[in-house]
């Protein structure tokens, strides 16, 4: 990490105050941390990163247009696409959808007038509406106080309450079981474009490769390396950048975490949090070999989950970003696997 992505990203305009709400999908929703404000800044060579609050998405100008990933939301794309279009003058032409949670994929309509929208073929089936039939999952049967099989807006709780608007796809003002089961993506716009392996476009004379890597947390999961004078490497929310990674994780992913470190860039930028480098996914690799390594010795010695939540302290990662509020589950995820095995 040098010291030209140290510095704290407060600099960014309050901009939720002066933009009118477009869309239903509010900076509220999002998950929220130190990062505020909305920004464009310079990687390397024609790419930059725009980040609004934790999330952060990639572009690359060429003369004939702009490659985007991830459009995060409604309100998001309508200021960066007018940012782009004051600062470049050209359109943004492709639009790349690193997976399909609402978080990243919403607000993609933005830039359909111009725009080409690219995913992975999984993408499709996660965004498709199931079955009429679907009940309510058995988690939110209990909201529903008069068993008529669907959500009402005075019923809805939490999530399903906050959240009502990007659930009901078929804006009826109730939610279906499969409404449920889809998720909050109402503001997902369908990719035109799929692939399945690795896709490469050209734009302007540069080229931008699109790479497949299902991982537990999305099966519709794409890198994006933008390649020629640049070398930038977008990978969204399973590699973290001096952040711990999220939730019950498990050993099983650091090949995957290692083939990322063996592809050819210099820059890393995460979906979340800070920006990075390659030494940021080898910390990561490093981060997920030690915590294999001490819950391995913890389960040696004979220690229950509990004990083994209290020895492994990871402590050469205690600045790193969640480590209170992941450290635990990074732990149980570990301990799970190991012992299963
Ligand atoms: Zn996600």
């Amino acid at each position: 990490m040098t010291a030209r992505y140290a510095a704290p990203l407060l600099t960014a305009f309050a901009l939720s105050a002066m933009t009118p709400q477009l869309g239903a999908q509010q900076r509220a929703f999002y998950q929220q941390t130190e990062y505020k404000g909305q920004e464009i800044g310079k990687l390397t060579g024609d790419v930059y990163y725009a980040r609004m609050d934790d999330y952060v998405s990639v572009f690359m100008v060429t003369s004939e247009g702009i490659v985007l990933v991830e459009p995060i939301g409604t309100e998001f794309a309508t200021w960066l696409k007018a940012e782009m279009g004051r600062r470049f003058q050209v359109p943004v032409k492709y639009v790349i959808y690193s997976h399909s949670h609402w978080d990243h994929a919403s607000g993609g309509a933005v830039y359909a007038d111009t725009a080409r929208f690219i995913g992975h073929e999984n993408l499709l089936k996660n965004i498709a509406m199931p079955p009429a039939s679907t009940p309510l999952p058995a988690n939110m049967r209990g909201q529903d106080k008069n068993g008529d099989g669907r959500i009402s807006p005075d019923e809805a709780q939490g999530n399903l309450k906050t959240m009502f608007s990007l659930y009901d796809a078929n804006h009826d003002g109730f939610l279906s079981g499969a409404e449920i089961a889809r998720g909050p993506i109402e503001y997902v716009k369908a990719p035109d474009l799929t692939y399945t392996e690795r896709l490469n476009i050209n734009l302007g004379g540069k080229r931008v490769e699109i790479v497949s890597r299902p991982t537990g947390h999305a099966d519709d999961n794409t890198l994006v390396r933008f390649v020629d004078g640049t070398n930038v490497l977008f990978a969204s929310d399973w590699i973290t950048v001096h952040r711990l990674p999220f939730g019950p994780i498990s050993p099983d992913e650091i090949p995957g975490v290692r083939a990322v470190e063996a592809m050819d860039f210099e820059y890393f930028v995460c979906s979340h949090g800070k920006l990075g480098k390659k030494a940021d996914v080898t910390a990561s690799i490093r981060y997920r070999e030690e915590l294999r390594d001490a819950v391995a010795r913890a389960i040696a010695a004979g220690e229950t989950l509990q004990q083994a939540h209290a020895s492994v302290l990871m402590e050469n990662y205690k600045d790193w970003e969640f480590y209170d509020q992941q450290r635990l589950q990074n732990v149980a995820g570990t301990y799970r696997a190991l012992t299963a095995k």
